[in-house]
């Protein structure tokens, strides 16, 4: 018990951010601000810490304890003073966001803080960080449906495409279910971004097991991937298993998920070719020296040369796509402003 009132102080601490930053999930591990210096574009406002699975090559729940929720009120008045502050986006994040309100009593849990925060009707949108497959329920998927604020951004960490090694991660699926959740997501939201966490080198993970996963997550809708190499976390059990890779064979099948990821992230910008989007433009210039911005579904895009219009930096404007010259960015040409 004790441990659990120091562990909600330790996230207590980290909840209230009087100049928040974006996370690095949102920049893909960049570590720069989005926008102009000292213009506010994204800020994040974390909402849970901890976790109460067991997963085996993860520190988390020895360091910060059983999942932890901060209070709704406390969000909604953190959204609103944000919002006050002239960010036009905030990202809810937490170790484990979609256990969030399971340990309060606040009927379903992020469903309804999302309904919540949707009805405040402020002038900003809202971004999910990464939900565990399992918490992504039809419920949540119908109050996202109904909350345009809400960024049609879904990251849902798969971790490994095998079932064998998802068995000694102790993840609690299997990759039929993270197919069933990932098709449902693109069901529901065509152009949705889905991007997925992906390990190489777990020990015990052989060449069967890495072309399988390979594979499968070729199989997959997704538009991105955070690719982690397993790396020893002392106190795990993970680090007392057998079958450790050495580095070479790690580096390689790195190599060839970042190749399989590019790839994924041109067959996401073909699909959206000549699709409306909502980019939120930030000041930082593209190659073409033309300003570049967030849309909703999480895909990078710099603006087209525009006589008539003149997007500028923390706006948000209806956009239409094509591909850009590589998997990273896109073109945009502004169609009208969001106002707000
Ligand atoms: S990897 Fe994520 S779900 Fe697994 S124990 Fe760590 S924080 Fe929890």
């Amino acid at each position: 018990m004790q441990r659990h009132l120091s562990d909600r102080r330790l996230a207590g601490e980290l909840w209230v951010a009087e100049t928040p930053r974006t996370s690095a999930f949102l920049g893909h591990g960049h570590k720069e601000r989005s926008g102009t210096e000292g213009a506010r574009t994204r800020a994040t406002l974390k909402i849970q810490d901890g976790c109460n699975e067991k997963c085996t090559y993860c520190i988390i729940p020895s360091v910060r304890g059983m999942s932890v929720s901060r209070e709704p009120a406390e969000i909604l008045a953190e959204a609103r003073h944000l919002a006050s502050l002239g960010y036009r986006e905030i990202a809810l994040t937490g170790v484990n966001t979609g256990c969030f309100g399971h340990d309060l009593d606040h009927d379903e849990g992020l469903a309804a803080l999302i309904d919540e925060l949707h009805a405040l009707d402020l002038p900003l949108r809202y971004r999910l960080n990464s939900l565990e497959p399992r918490t992504v329920t039809e419920t949540l998927l119908d109050v996202i449906e109904a909350s345009p604020s809400f960024c049609r951004h879904f990251h849902v960490p798969m971790q490994h495409g095998d079932s064998r090694i998802l068995k000694r991660m102790g993840r609690t699926y299997e990759t039929d279910f993270y197919c069933e959740v990932v098709e449902r997501i693109h069901a529901r939201f065509p152009t949705a971004g889905i991007g997925a966490d992906l390990m190489v080198g777990f020990p015990g993970e052989e060449e069967e097991h890495f072309e399988s996963s390979h594979a499968f997550v070729a199989s997959l809708p997704l538009s991105y991937l955070h690719v982690f190499t397993y790396s020893e976390r002392e106190g795990t059990p993970a680090t007392r298993m057998q079958g450790h890779l050495d580095a070479r064979t790690k580096q390689e099948r790195s190599r060839r998920l970042h190749q399989l990821e590019e790839r994924l992230r041109r067959d996401f910008q073909s699909r959206l070719d000549s699709q409306e989007e909502v980019m939120l433009v930030e000041s930082k210039p593209g190659p073409a020296g033309r300003l570049t911005g967030l849309c909703s579904n999480y895909l990078r895009a710099e603006l087209t040369e525009c006589i008539d219009l003149s997007p500028r930096a923390n706006e948000c404007w209806r956009v239409q796509l094509a591909p850009g010259s590589d998997g990273r960015l896109a073109i945009a040409q502004a169609l009208s402003q969001i106002p707000g």
